[in-house]
């Protein structure tokens, strides 16, 4: 099947971030930390380089890490998961996601996805040849849902698999375990796989409870679970991810890998490996996280926007309609690349987000991404350039 063009073009983070550099604006678009991970880590790799884990570690991914991946599914979700057969390390949860895309599905094969959905998602279904199903996170009073009767209309004896991510980018939804009990019956009855991304996993707030999906009844073996260092330790630039599951996908994924990258950074796996078994820095950045989000979600109503406030990630949605409206501007995607020059600010259009002339895609129309993932005095100088919208 031909690749379409609009859904492997090049990335709007990097096309935003370009605006934000160009332009001197105060960059919400993509979403990392400008305040780096542990020191501790960080001297870990230093450690390592000195030590001499300068050449190709080994294909799977190092054992010190692969059992810190088991101890850490262990510990915090009760899941059995042996680091020898069932643990693979990637280059970021990226190659993750499009290893495990490539491997299992092709041409003919539906893969299901939440919309909007992380840009990635789409492009490596794309580069499989796959069709892609998305079923919506509608806006309801309590954030946005999966809409469960269109999940089950989506399914078909075609479904292959089902992509999903929680807490979800870039909506900020934790899914809850009716919705993940949904999810699981529509890859149960259509014997389907299920590829779950739960990069932002430990940024959750407000006592939301991140469930992997992994963890329901029955569902291990038919589920590879995708995450990564980057978000929990603030090392984005690491791109030391995972994936774990049964032996016979895992193998799958690992075969796909080994034409990708062949292997993941060698001095980055034994400082993973050594951040993943303390719990104390991702719970202090949760914390902050929350606390940032409220300043952010505060600034941007004061602004005129109407915000979906998010139970976890790096990010906000925020419709902009009115100031769409007042300003005179055809939607979303407009206010963005105009946003810079009206404000002094970068933020991502939702239509990145979404298939274009999707239901979805419609109703967000006019909404944006903005990351809190920033300093708080970064966030405050931001909401005082966005009341000038209002
Ligand atoms: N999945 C989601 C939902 C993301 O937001 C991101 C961005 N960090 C990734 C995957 C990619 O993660 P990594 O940088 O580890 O490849
Ligand atoms: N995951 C981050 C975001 O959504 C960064 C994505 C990227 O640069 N590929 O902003």
């Amino acid at each position: 099947a031909a690749t379409s063009a609009d859904e492997v073009a090049a990335t709007i983070f990097a096309e935003m971030s370009a605006l934000a550099s160009r332009t001197g604006a105060i960059n919400l678009g993509q979403g990392f930390p400008d305040v780096d991970g542990p020191d501790a880590i960080k001297a870990a790799a230093i450690r390592a380089i000195e030590r001499g884990d300068n050449q190709y570690p080994p294909g799977p991914g190092i054992a010190e890490l692969r059992t810190a991946v088991a101890a850490h599914q262990r510990r915090h979700y009760g899941l059995d998961v042996d680091p020898e057969s069932e643990v693979l390390v990637t280059t970021g949860a990226t190659e993750a996601l499009a290893s495990a895309v490539l491997a299992l599905t092709g041409p003919g094969d539906e893969v299901i996805t939440l919309e909007p959905f992380y840009d990635a998602h789409a492009a490596v279904i794309a580069l499989a040849g796959a069709t892609h199903v998305p079923v919506a996170l509608a806006p309801t009073p309590g954030g946005f849902r999966l809409d469960v009767a269109a999940l089950r209309e989506a399914a078909s004896p075609r479904t292959r698999m089902l992509l999903i991510n929680s807490p979800h980018n870039p909506t900020g939804t934790v899914l809850t375990r009716a919705e993940l009990d949904a999810v699981a019956a529509v890859a149960r009855e259509c014997d389907a796989i299920v590829v779950t991304d739960e990069v932002y996993e430990h940024l959750t707030f407000d006592g939301a409870v991140h469930v992997p999906l992994a963890s329901l009844p029955g569902m291990a073996d038919r589920t590879l679970t995708v995450s990564s260092s980057g978000k929990t330790f603030s090392l984005t630039g690491w791109k030391i991810g995972w994936v774990h599951g049964p032996a016979a996908l895992v193998t799958a994924v690992r075969t796909v890998k080994q034409f990708l990258t062949y292997v993941s950074g060698a001095p980055f796996q034994p400082a993973i490996a050594q951040a993943l078994a303390d719990d104390d820095a991702p719970r202090a950045l949760a914390e902050s996280l929350a606390a940032r989000r409220d300043l952010l979600c505060e600034g941007l109503r004061a602004a005129g926007f109407d915000v979906v406030v998010p139970q976890g990630t790096y990010f906000v949605v925020a419709d902009a309609s009115a100031i769409v409206a007042r300003h005179g501007l055809a939607d979303g995607v407009e206010l963005a690349r105009r946003l810079p020059e009206l404000a002094g600010v970068v933020a991502i259009p939702m239509a990145a987000f979404c298939r274009a002339g999707s239901p979805t895609s419609e109703r967000l129309r006019d909404a944006l991404r903005f990351t809190f993932v920033k300093r708080e005095d970064t966030l405050r100088e931001a909401v005082s350039r966005l009341r000038t919208l209002a």
